[in-house]
Parts: structure tokens; sequence; C-alpha cells
């Protein structure tokens, strides 16, 4: 058993912040590390010592192992935090921290070899009897053959990167005729991303639901599950908006599934917070997608439903203790849902939409909770992700949460730069949304720019009457109209004027 005394979190922004919080209520110190275009962020701010990593671009900065293991040894660093994204599913980084006597805050390296390729990752799963989505569980090199298996599959299939992430080196083939071509993209595509052409084969499930299990284990042999998360909402493979538990789920499914979970994480001798990815289809047959070893992104919305801090959770595992809960205590309490809050802009096949934030007003009250590392007037770095901020609603139950995630929506102000918060607000009033049967293709198939274009124009026509309202010298002629045509409350131009 080690304590942890000091923790470096070797990453930015939100999830930066959020860890440090966690390590603060625990006693722990905390260090931050910084690139050249973050040195004012609130992560560095609010940590105890921070250190400089160097220029912007990750590759000079935030994927720095070397530097940030000298840092730990200077610093007297006890343990490593490294959040998701840039290190942290990097066995080398496992290793080379656990050859300086540092821990991760994280699983073995060899767990993550085990679950870092999807290829190996069904490899190790595949003597438990986890269910997987037909296809090839070997890397194509005949193509022949391939073609050959994918008709016995059926098409659509989908060919896969095995060193994919992040809905990259995917690609859909409807038919044979399309086979060579779309696997020698998706070859292309996997090499320059991943470094990595192997790709496989898998049946493309038509109206897949994207549901994963968080799961939890220590370093005693235990481990449970903390029940799902639905995360069909996503555009380009990427996820947007997720919530749980999923109101598709029956419970029987739904204990199916932790128990597969937990399976994979056993199958890999996994410790800390795991997420075991699933695809459920309209029968609510479940297929194992893969493992991510890390924190997730959406962690969040299972800590408001279980009660259960993840990331303290996190910290005790990799000091040894066992694990503060069984399965038995664990209880869904209410529905919660988190919106990723990108500078993208919706209307514009969510492009990146960089800026400086003008203006930032967070929306408060009950069962509101933003996990963000940006303040009003900073601009947003063009070298990292577009996520600004997470906002997570929790009600008692899933339409409580969805009218708070649409009042929460509507209290926040984000200009400087296209958002995706109007767009979250048309996801919450979806009548499909709302009656959780909803997949994977859901944007694709019901989102239209002109929806927010519309709303956009409306807006700017109320932001005019308003202008008019405070500025009746240079408005007049919109002032009478108001006044001719609709009363306004006295207190209303009062507190205005
Ligand atoms: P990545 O690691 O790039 O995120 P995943 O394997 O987790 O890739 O898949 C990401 C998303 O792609 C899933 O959430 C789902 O929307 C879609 N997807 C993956 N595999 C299939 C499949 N066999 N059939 C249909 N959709 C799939």
């Amino acid at each position: 058993m080690k304590q942890i005394r000091k923790l470096l979190v070797a990453n930015r922004g939100e999830i930066a912040l959020r860890v440090m919080r966690t390590a603060r209520e625990m006693g722990i110190q905390t260090v931050a590390v910084y690139s050249e275009a973050d040195r004012l962020s609130p992560h560095v701010l609010f940590a105890d010592e921070a250190v400089l990593l160097g220029p912007p671009p990750s590759n000079q900065s935030y994927l720095l192992a070397d530097k940030i293991i000298a840092a730990c040894k200077r610093l007297n660093v006890d343990a490593v935090h490294p959040g998701y994204g840039f290190l942290s599913e990097n066995a080398t980084f496992a290793r080379a921290l656990e050859k300086e006597g540092i821990l991760l805050i994280g699983p073995t390296g060899d767990s993550m070899d085990k679950m870092g390729n999807k290829l190996a990752a069904k490899q190790t799963v595949l003597p438990f009897g986890i269910p997987m989505v037909p296809g090839l569980e070997t890397a194509i090199t005949d193509i022949e053959f391939a073609k050959k298996r994918a008709l016995e599959i059926g098409f659509p299939v989908l060919i896969k990167a095995a060193a994919g992430g992040g809905g990259k080196g995917m690609r859909v083939v409807e038919n044979p005729e399309e086979f060579e071509s779309q696997m020698q993209l998706a070859v292309s595509e996997a090499t320059n991303s991943f470094g990595d052409g192997a790709v496989f084969l898998e049946k493309y499930i038509g109206s897949p639901r994207h549901i994963e299990i968080q799961v939890m284990a220590d370093k005693h042999g235990n481990a449970v599950h903390l029940f799902e998360r639905n995360c069909s909402i996503q555009r380009r493979h990427q996820k947007l908006v997720e919530e749980a538990p999923s109101n598709i789920l029956t419970p029987e499914v739904r204990e199916a599934m932790g128990q597969a979970a937990v399976m994979v994480a056993k199958a890999c001798n996994y410790h800390g917070a795991g997420t075991v990815e699933f695809l459920v289809d309209e029968d609510l047959n479940f297929y194992f997608l893969e493992m991510n070893t890390r924190l997730q992104v959406e962690h969040p919305v299972t800590e408001q439903i279980t009660g259960i801090d993840l990331v303290k959770e996190q910290i005790r595992v990799a000091e040894g203790h066992p694990l503060s809960f069984t399965q038995d205590d664990l209880k869904i309490h209410g529905h919660s849902i988190e919106l990723r809050v990108c500078a993208e802009d919706p209307t514009n096949n969510f492009l990146p939409d960089l800026g400086k934030l003008e203006t930032y007003i967070r929306p408060q009250g009950l069962g509101i909770r933003v996990d963000d590392g940006f303040e009003q007037g900073m601009t947003i770095p063009v070298n990292y992700d577009s996520m600004i901020a997470k906002l997570i609603v929790t009600g008692r139950t899933r339409e409580e949460a969805i009218q708070r995630m649409i009042r929460a929506i509507e209290d926040y102000r984000i200009t400087g730069f296209a958002n995706t918060l109007q767009f979250g607000k048309w996801v919450m009033q979806h009548p499909m949304f709302h009656s959780g049967d909803f997949d994977t293709k859901f944007i694709d198939q019901h989102f239209k720019p002109e929806y927010l274009e519309e709303k956009r124009s409306h807006e700017a026509e109320a932001a005019a009457f308003l202008g008019a309202l405070l500025h009746p010298e240079t408005n007049t002629a919109v002032v009478e109209q108001v006044a001719d045509s609709a009363p306004v409350s006295m207190w209303k131009t009062r507190r205005l004027g």
C-alpha cells in the first residue's frame, strides 16, 4: 500500500481540473503540466505547482512522456493521472512510470496492450464467450478470402482499423464491387492516422445503439460494474450526448451486459476504472466492441446516478485499497444526461469554429454540473480538442433531466464562436430522443442545419428587439412599433433601461 501525497495530472482543460478537485478533497498535492498555449488555463492556476512542457503542439508538450517523468522525479511526485487522450492509453508510458516507481492512476501496460488494439481485444475476450459482432477476428491479409467472408456475413459490412480510435479508420461497404477500393482507402487511412495499416471486418449492425458499461476493479481481484451509459447521439462516430441509465435496457439485459463487462475486465487482469463498449441492436442483442482502459469523457453521468466519485476510487485502487463498495451496494438513482459543449458549428458539418470566448456564463441550480476548463476572455487554442465544457444535468426521472437540460442550455451564455448548445436543445426536444428509441444514425438521419439557422434568425430578431428597448434613441421606430403591438412590462423596461 502506497499513500499518494502528490499527484501530477498529465492532461489539460476540464479533465485536469476535474481530477485535481478530487485530489484536493483527498488532501493530495497537485502538479499541473501545460503548454505555452495553456499558460493561464484554470487547471494551471488551480494546481499547487505547475510545469511548462513546451510549445502548443501536443507532440511538443502533452505527449512528451520523458519530460513528464523527469518532472515527476524532480518534484517528488508519487502518482500520475493521465486523464483521457494524450498518454492515457500508452503502454510504454505506463511501463516507464512503473520502472521509476511512480504509480499510474490506471491499469498496467499489459492490460493496455491487450485492449489497446481492437483485434488483440477480440482475441483476449474470445475464450470467455463474450458476444461479438460477426466478422473476422484477425487482420485481413487475403482480399479474396475477406470478400468471401463478407458475402457470408451479408452486406453492408464495416472495414475497421485494428488500431482505430475516435471514430477514424472505419468504412462501410455496401456491396462486393466496392470491397477492394474501400479496403484500400481504409488501409491508407489507418496507416496515416495510426501508423498501423491492419484492418479487419465486421457485420454492419443496421440500427445500432452504442451502450457502454462502466467497470471498476481493484488489485485484489474484485471487479464490479456501475451500469450503463447510452452514447448513441454521435457525429462522425464520435459522441455528443450521453446518458445514464439507458431507458431501452431491461433489468435482465442490463445485468447480462454488466456481467459480460466484468468478465472482459477480468480477461485482461484489469484494475482501475474502465469502460466496456457494446453495440446493441433493435432486439437488444449486444455485441462487444472494445474496452477503453481509462476514464471516459462521459464518466460524470455515472457518478451522478451512483453517487460514486470515480476519480477518488481510481486513486484509492492505485494506492492498493480494495474497492470501497460491492456490486450489491450499487444502485441507480435518477437519470443523468451530458451534452458535450464543443466549439463546432453544427450548421457547417460540426467543423471546429474556434475563437475567443467573448461571453461565458454558466447555468446554475439544482441538478446542474458544468465540468469545464476555460474562463471568459480566453482564446480556445487550435491545437487540441474542440470540446470546451461538459454540461451535465441530473433529475429524478429522464423527463425531468431532459427539461432541466433545456433550461440549463437556455441559461448558458457562450459568444465568440459557434457551439453545440442549441444543437443540444434541438436533440432534447426531438420526439425520437424523448422516446429513447434512437440509434447512432440519429444525427445523420434527422438533423438538418436549417433547424438551427431558422432558430438563429428568430434569435437575431429578438436581439434586435431587445437592442431597440435598450437604445431607444437610435431605434425609435422599432420601439414605437413595440409599444403599439405588444404591451411591455414597465418593470422590464425600467430594468433594461
Ligand atoms: P472507435 O474506437 O474509433 O471509437 P468503435 O469501435 O468504438 O471505434 O466504434 C465507434 C462507433 O462506430 C460506434 O459507437 C458505432 O456508432 C459505430 N460502429 C462501430 N462498429 C460498428 C458496427 N459493426 N456496425 C455498426 N456501427 C458500428
